[in-house]
């Protein structure tokens, strides 16, 4: 089952509750024009170097994975020669995360009206939706008849992939290209859509910008609670509003996944966390400097039978098959690592195995013009760390909890948007 709930205290000061929508899907959530503008939707746009400001002082930061510093985003592109434009991303390639589906899905109005502030931030005269989910494209279209916007807003659909949504791969798409991420620099903030420097803003950071702009006083809990896709086999599958913080073993247990005993971080991005998971919180910083990230907020949980060495297999597995097959050293190496991990799973390893992913894990990152390659490192290494007796316990036998391995469909871990 899979729903909607927010574990912001009582429900009333999250991005789901706020501004015109009670945030559960089948129970009037879906935001129309007429509540969202009786809440404070849409409220006059302020000097944009004051609402720049404000989103400097609460310290937003983007929530499309790399976690960078909003005001210092925006600030780029303004600054940049040139009239710029702003790209809403709500191509979200992370098969385990939601979030961005069901904003636009949901909450269309929330998502515009940040656009329409970081155009006005930066200055821009031109701005994009940029998504692959049919029923989010309904929805925004059926928002733009409602409230026209006063600066020129395109909808751009692409194809879903693990990559479709890196922002190189971004202004290649909306400039008519296929969706695959080309190497930097230059940045899209330097030379994006059509040449001009372009803001491209994950859709969950646009929302979060508006809720800043219409409800100055829940700075805090704006910018503190993140937009968690929780899921695995031992519990339900929901997304989740927590406050920065949390722990992840509260978060877990709220959706029946108490009992794992490991969790997959960052959809694929994070990698894999053994013993003492759950007292990890709900933070960018403090993830990072535990050795994971928590990229998208998506989580998996494997069901204490399900052997975490097989969850690294089908990762890898997945990110192998999502390659965009550009550069070389991700073609072989995500290859190689996911082949690795599906041997060792199958009780097929060599005696050199771990060996070699250790090297692997620790010279591919950063080596491809995309995260994909990192992603898979990340789980090679975070399992040969958090895991080194398992891994060492699957040499030469059958694993139970490993069971097929790795089919590289990812459905396993795939989430359905509710
Ligand atoms: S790292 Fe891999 S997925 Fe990313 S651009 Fe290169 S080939 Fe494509």
């Amino acid at each position: 089952m899979t729903d909607v709930l927010s574990l912001v205290p009582e429900g009333r000061h999250g991005l789901l509750t706020h501004l015109g929508s009670d945030g559960h899907p089948g129970s009037g959530g879906d935001e129309s024009l007429a509540q969202y503008l009786a809440v404070g939707g849409y409220a006059p746009v302020p000097a944009p170097d004051r609402l720049l400001g404000r989103i400097d002082e609460a310290g937003l930061r983007g929530r499309g994975g790399a976690g960078f510093p909003a005001a210092v985003k925006l600030r780029s592109v303004r600054d940049a020669p040139g009239p710029p434009v702003v790209v809403a991303n709500g191509e979200e390639g992370e098969p385990g995360s939601v979030k961005d589906r069901w904003l636009l899905r949901h909450r269309p109005h929330l998502v515009l009206d940040g656009l329409r502030l970081a155009a006005a931030v930066t200055g821009a005269g031109r701005a994009c939706v940029y998504l692959s989910d049919a029923p989010a494209e309904y929805a925004v279209r059926q928002a733009l008849a409602e409230q026209p916007q006063d600066l020129p807003v395109d909808v751009v659909r692409t194809t879903p992939s693990y990559v479709a949504g890196e922002e190189t791969a971004v202004v290649r798409r909306i400039d008519g290209g296929p969706a695959l991420p080309t190497a930097k620099p230059p940045r899209p903030f330097e030379r994006g859509v059509g040449g001009a420097p372009t803001l491209v803003a994950n859709v969950e950071t646009l929302a979060r910008i508006a809720v800043l702009h219409s409800w100055p006083g829940a700075a805090h809990t704006v910018v503190g609670a993140h937009l968690v896709t929780l899921a695995g086999p031992g519990g339900r599958a929901a997304l989740v509003e927590a406050p920065a913080g949390t722990g992840l073993g509260a978060l877990a247990e709220s959706c029946g996944h108490g009992a794992a005993g490991a969790v997959l971080l960052g959809g694929m991005f994070g990698g894999l966390y053994g013993a003492g998971w759950a007292a990890l919180p709900l933070d960018q910083d403090r993830l990072a400097a535990a050795g994971g990230a928590l990229g998208c907020g998506a989580m998996y949980f494997p069901h204490p039978d399900e052997c975490p060495v097989s969850v690294a297999a089908e990762a890898t597995a997945y990110l192998a098959a999502q390659s965009a097959r550009q550069c070389g050293v991700c073609v072989s190496g995500t290859g190689a690592l996911a082949g690795a991990l599906t041997a060792l799973a199958l009780g097929k390893a060599e005696a050199d195995t771990s060996d070699r992913l250790e090297r692997w894990s620790q010279q591919l990152v950063g080596r491809g013009a995309c995260g994909l390659l990192d992603a898979a490192a990340r789980i090679a290494g975070s399992l040969l760390t958090h895991f080194p007796g398992l891994v060492a316990g699957h040499r030469g036998t059958d694993c139970p909890g490993c069971g097929d391995a790795a089919t590289g469909d990812g459905r396993r871990l795939t989430v359905a948007v509710p």
